[in-house]
C-alpha cells in the first residue's frame, strides 16, 4: 500500500490531489476537450520512463504529478 503523503502546501491535510505535469490548457489547446478515444491514430500518446500510454483525456492521471497536494 502506498503511504499517503501530506500537502505541500499547508503541511497539515492527506495529499488526495494532484498538480498538472502537463498544463491542462495545454493540451486542451492542442486536443480539444472530452475524450480522445475517437480520435483514432491521432490520439496523443505520453510517454514517460520509456512507457507510453494512450492519452485519454486532458484530465489524464499521466500527465500530472504525483499526489501532493490537498484538495
Ligand atoms: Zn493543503
Amino acid at each position: 500500500m502506498k503511504i499517503s503523503r501530506l500537502c505541500w502546501i499547508c503541511n497539515i491535510n492527506i495529499a488526495d490531489t494532484a498538480e498538472h505535469a502537463l498544463k491542462k490548457t495545454d493540451i486542451v489547446r492542442a486536443y480539444g476537450k472530452g475524450s480522445y478515444h475517437n480520435l483514432g491514430e491521432k490520439q496523443p500518446i505520453h510517454f514517460k520512463n520509456g512507457k507510453q500510454t494512450k492519452l485519454q483525456g486532458a484530465n489524464s492521471d499521466v500527465i500530472k504529478n504525483p499526489k501532493d497536494l490537498c484538495k
